[in-house]
């Protein structure tokens, strides 16, 4: 019998792999959003016309790249964010695994234009289907921006799964808000359709989490904050009045990344006890910072899912941390301290 393995073209690869990383038009948001943050940008701009589906664009003014690595960024496990597998463990950047941009290329049209600070002139490729289909100079400002159009327009089977158009949208905007809470002290703006949805200008953080969330917030938000050797923990978290009986407004921050953590969010709910309503969520945007060595952020592709060497410890923290931010406020009658 003949031989019957071959190897897979590159583009079918990376169509395979995008799957991965690229789910909907809210997982490239993401993916382009955090290397915008990760090329130093204060400033950045996410357009997208039909709830990404058309266009997702990100404009940013960080430090852009040269001629060589407008081509290779495209490329997979292409990264200029690690060299060695020790790396990942002092990661400070939000990527690391050098696919996004792969990923993206191989299931949209996409446009880049990119320019230094030291270049005289910038660089607009264009690829389709993992291949450059297009390369020139171009006259522009210092940063980058990424055009992506038609999503999944060569692969029909997925672009059949997209939700609606506000479904869709829905996504973006949980995706863009992670970000900008994030980082509050870098500009975002978001338009769909050319109408804006938000505008935030550089601030604090809870200058940005009334932006965001609502200005009703600024008088029923504590701050926390506790450091110790171990972990740092800063951020805010709503009076008991502001318990709600959806679970919206909880953002827990692991080195700035945005993380889903039933564990950690039980921490917080049970430092509010007999404080709130059963089955009512209090607001909180919390940031937890320690050393990148005592996490393992490479446990899942869309890195939301994270490991700490050691849980209990954090867990325990997080829960002092919120009881003696209460307490101060003195919101609540009696308290033992756990730290
Ligand atoms: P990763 O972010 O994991 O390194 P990506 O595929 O998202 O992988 O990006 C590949 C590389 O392209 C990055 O490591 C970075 O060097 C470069 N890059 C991507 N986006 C930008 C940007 N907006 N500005 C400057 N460089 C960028
Ligand atoms: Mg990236």
């Amino acid at each position: 019998m003949a031989d019957r393995i071959q190897l897979l073209p590159d583009n079918i690869a990376n169509q395979i792999a995008a799957g991965e990383v690229i789910q909907r038009p809210a997982s490239a948001v993401k993916e382009l959003l955090e290397n915008a943050v990760d090329a130093g940008a204060t400033e950045i701009k996410l357009l997208v016309n039909d709830a990404g589906k058309a266009l997702i664009q990100v404009i940013d003014n960080g430090v852009g790249m040269s001629e060589t690595d407008a081509r290779m960024c495209f490329e997979r496990h292409a990264t200029s964010k690690i060299q060695n597998i020790n790396d990942l463990f002092h990661i400070r950047t939000m990527g690391f695994r050098g696919e996004a941009l792969a990923s993206i290329a191989a299931v949209a049209q996409v446009e880049m234009r990119t320019k230094r600070d030291q270049d005289e002139a910038g660089t607009c490729i264009e690829i389709e289907n993992s291949v450059v289909v297009k390369q020139s100079p171009v006259a522009m400002v210092t940063g980058t921006s990424i055009a992506m159009k038609n999503l999944f327009f060569n692969v029909p089977a997925r672009r059949n799964f997209l939700k609606s158009n506000p479904v869709e949208l829905r996504h973006i905007v949980d995706e863009f808000i992670r970000v900008a809470l994030a980082f509050p002290h870098i500009f975002f703006s978001l338009t769909n359709n050319g109408q804006q949805l938000f505008h935030l200008d550089a601030g604090s953080l809870k200058q940005r989490i009334t932006q965001i969330l609502g200005s009703g917030y600024a008088a029923k938000v504590v701050p926390v904050k506790e450091e110790t050797d171990y972990l740092n923990i800063h951020g805010f978290i709503g009076k008991p009045e502001t318990a709600k009986k959806t679970r919206g407004d909880q953002y827990f921050f692991v080195n700035n990344r945005f993380i889903k953590s039933p564990y950690l969010n039980h921490a917080v709910m049970s430092a509010y006890q007999d404080m709130i309503p059963a089955d009512s969520f209090p607001m909180y945007v919390l940031f937890i910072d320690l050393d990148p060595a005592q996490v393992d952020v490479n446990v899942h592709p869309t890195k939301q899912e994270i490991k700490f060497e050691d849980e209990k410890i954090v867990y325990a923290f997080v829960q002092a941390a919120v009881k003696h931010a209460l307490a101060q406020f003195s919101i609540t009658p009696s308290l033992e301290f756990d730290l």
